[in-house]
């Protein structure tokens, strides 16, 4: 969820700012006809208003969300924008069997009674079901947190306990997108959440 698509040059389906959530309707109503599956809709437009939401409680200024055409492993992505391609800042959703992707992490997460996210094949763990809104809480806390990196003052946050990502902003982005789920699942307000992904820094 870190690295840019090989192909974003392809046109956004359609763009709406983070600052202005109204119109979720038409948005449905708009990839409905686009020919996209009624699950896949009702999770990214959901995943759409979590980025919107915890963008506008880290930064002062909306950029635009825009839904890809196009298939991608990814559920959503940051893109820092480019001045040379003329291109802005903003958040690309994958729709497109974004159920399939939801159910895959559903699949590999849970939570263990003391609200520890774990492993779901942990042995001897008792777990709880991740639910498919923290799952995209936590999609939405990582891709702002690439935002959150954009800042020059910025010290990563990494962890050895994620040997599987190489990128440092990914491990970090991972790491804030865990914590995110955690404090979610814990019932702690978004807006507590928020200053975690904007302020949180290696110590
Ligand atoms: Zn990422």
């Amino acid at each position: 969820m870190g690295e840019l698509p090989d192909n974003n040059n392809q046109e956004p389906l359609i763009v709406f700012t983070a600052l202005e959530r109204a119109g979720i309707n038409e948005i449905k109503k708009s990839l409905l006809e686009k020919g996209f599956e009624q699950e896949d809709v009702e999770l990214s437009v959901q995943l759409a208003d979590d980025i919107s939401k915890i963008d506008s409680l880290v930064f002062s200024d909306g950029i635009p969300i825009s839904y890809a055409d196009s298939f991608s492993e990814h559920t959503a992505q940051y893109h820092p924008g480019s001045e040379e391609e003329n291109q802005s800042e903003l958040y690309i959703i994958y729709a497109k069997g974004m159920s399939g992707k939801i159910a895959k992490g559903k699949n590999i997460f849970q939570f263990n009674k003391n609200g520890k996210l774990i492993l779901k094949n942990s042995e001897g763990e008792e777990g709880i079901e991740i639910t498919s809104e923290e799952l995209l809480f936590g999609v939405a806390a990582h891709e702002v947190r690439h935002r959150v990196q954009k800042s020059s003052d910025f010290k990563k946050l990494v962890s050895r306990e994620l040997p599987m990502e190489t990128d440092r902003r990914e491990k970090d982005a991972r790491m804030i997108e865990f914590m995110s789920m955690k404090a979610l699942h814990a019932g702690k307000p978004i807006e507590e959440i928020a200053k975690i992904i904007k302020e949180k820094q290696e110590k």
